[in-house]
This record gives structure tokens, sequence and C-alpha cells, in this order.
């Protein structure tokens, strides 16, 4: 069952997007995935126009998934907006909208889980219990049923890029894990759908993490000590107007090891809680 939206086709079972995805492969047209919770910005539309740079046809899928969130979050509220991003979509010239519903994703009987040991382990997987075991699983499927020659991520969520890349290598999936550079507002903040939850004076708070977390990162180039400037980052945030700082951290950018020595490609990660709003970003240390 398909339901045509201008150029854009929306499927919402395994086994018509099998089929699209089986005639294009008869056409030797190469595929290109991006996996959404939808709820779209400009964020997501960047991940869609690397897709089509890198592949013949572009699959978006849409699916809020249940088994990433946490009994105490936001499974509920997370904003759904449907028909805003099938337009979007449309007007990105996607080809292929995938919104399965949980009884496609999980149906009766369901019991494998995907658990990706080390770099699942701290930052928000010591925040967020079992988030990337959802994750891995979700997405563990999603490339199993679309069978993508791309598959594109932000580095917005980089622990989850990371996640994916050591999924894909460890189970020799046969798909390019893409990640791309978080889309920002012009202040700094980075796009996330989250961020409907932010008040108009929580806006005006949000964009210092960026700030905080870039100057960590140019201090650190510079050789400050690691564990004392992310603990005086932490307090800057909560004195900036955060309610909480879950973490702020240099890691090793491969592994997610925590950064001992400066030299190795590293990244500065955070998060933090801003009323109703759970905030992460990253940025490289230069
Ligand atoms: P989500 O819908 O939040 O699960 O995100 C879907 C994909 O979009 C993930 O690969 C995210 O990392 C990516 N993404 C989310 N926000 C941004 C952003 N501001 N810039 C680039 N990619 C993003």
């Amino acid at each position: 069952m398909s339901e045509p939206v201008s150029s854009l086709t929306v499927v919402r079972d395994v086994g018509s997007l099998r089929r699209r995805v089986k005639a294009w492969r008869a056409a030797n047209r190469s595929i290109a995935l991006v996996p959404t919770m939808g709820a779209l910005h400009a964020g997501h539309l960047a991940l869609v126009e690397r897709a089509k740079v890198l592949a013949d046809e572009v699959v978006v899928s849409i699916f809020v998934n249940p088994a990433q969130f946490g009994p105490d979050e936001d499974l509920a509220a997370y904003p759904r907006r449907e028909a805003e991003d099938w337009a979007l979509l449309a007007a990105a010239d996607v080809d292929l909208l995938y919104m399965p519903d949980a009884a496609v994703m999980y149906p009766d009987q369901f019991q494998t889980e995907v658990h990706v040991t080390q770099v699942s382990q701290g930052l928000c997987g010591a925040h967020r219990p079992g988030h990337f075991d959802g994750v891995a699983t979700i997405v563990a499927k999603l490339l199993l049923q679309a069978l993508p020659d791309f598959a594109v991520f932000g580095e917005k969520d980089f622990q989850q890029l990371v996640v994916i890349q050591r999924l894909v290598a460890d189970l020799d999936i046969p798909v390019d894990i893409v990640g791309l550079p978080t889309v920002r507002e012009a202040n700094g903040l980075a796009l996330s759908s989250r961020n409907v939850y932010l008040s108009d004076s929580e806006r005006t708070i949000a964009p210092v993490l960026y700030r905080e977390i870039s100057a960590v990162a140019t201090d650190i180039a510079s050789g400050s000590d690691i564990v004392a400037r992310c603990a005086e980052a932490a307090e800057a945030l909560l004195k900036a107007g955060f309610d909480a700082v879950e973490y702020i951290e240099a890691r090793d950018a491969a592994t997610l090891t925590p950064l001992v020595t400066h030299g190795v490609s590293a990244r500065v990660l955070a998060a933090v809680t801003l009323g109703k709003a759970r905030l992460i970003d990253n940025v490289a240390v230069p």
C-alpha cells in the first residue's frame, strides 16, 4: 500500500519498502537512507541534500522509536508533524518516505536487541540507560529493511554516530555510514526537534552551550588541563541558567574513551537540561 504525495511516495510496511528497493536495484540505482524521528528541520534537510549527492535514490525514514526513550522521557510529548514533514520532503525531492508504525518495527514476539558495548557506555549512555540499545536495534533493522548503499547521520548525535559505525563494522553490514556537521542557528544553537520545548527566555540561554563547549575545545587545544577545564565549564553553564549539567567531557573522537593526553583527535561533548528540554551538543577539538 502506498500513498503518492507529489513525487514523494510514502510507504508504511516492510514489503512495500522492499519492493521499491528491489526495483531500484534491478535498474542499477544506488540508494541512500536518512533515518529520522520526524519534526524535520534544516539539520535533517542537510542530511537529505547530502544523500541526494551520494546516491540516485533517497529514502527518508520517520519513526519515533519507543525503545530509545526511557520511562521518564518525552516519548508521548515528542513533536509529531506529519503533514509538514511530508511537504518538506516533497519539496526536497525525496523519492521515498518510509513511515512504519511500532507494530511494523516491533511485531508480536519481537525479542531481539542489538547491544554495542564500549562506545554505548558513558556520556548519554550513562544518563539514558538502554537508549543506545534502542538506537542500535532500530538502525540495524532500518538498514536491513532498506539495504542502502549509504546511510547519513548527523554529528549532532556524535555518540550515536560512533555506535552506528561500530555496529555496521562489527556486523559486516554492507553500507557506508556518512556523518555530517551539525547545522546551527546563527547564534550557535544546534537545531533540534526538541528546541520547541524552549520558552523565549530559555532560548536566550540555550546558545551558551555551544559557546562554552567551543571555548573548552579551544583551551584544550592550547594545552589547558582537560578535567579542570571541563569542570570550570560545567560551573559556567549552571551560572548561565541551565538547570543541570549531565556531563561535559572531552573524549577521543574515534573510541570515545576519556581524553587523557593532548594531541589525539578529540571531541568535547555535553548534555544539559533547560526547562523541559534536554540539549546535547559537541564540537571537535581544533
Ligand atoms: P532525529 O530526528 O533527531 O533522531 O535526528 C535524525 C538525524 O538527523 C540524526 O542523524 C541526527 O544526528 C541528525 N540531526 C539532528 N539534528 C541535526 C543538526 N542540527 N544538524 C545535523 N544533523 C542533525
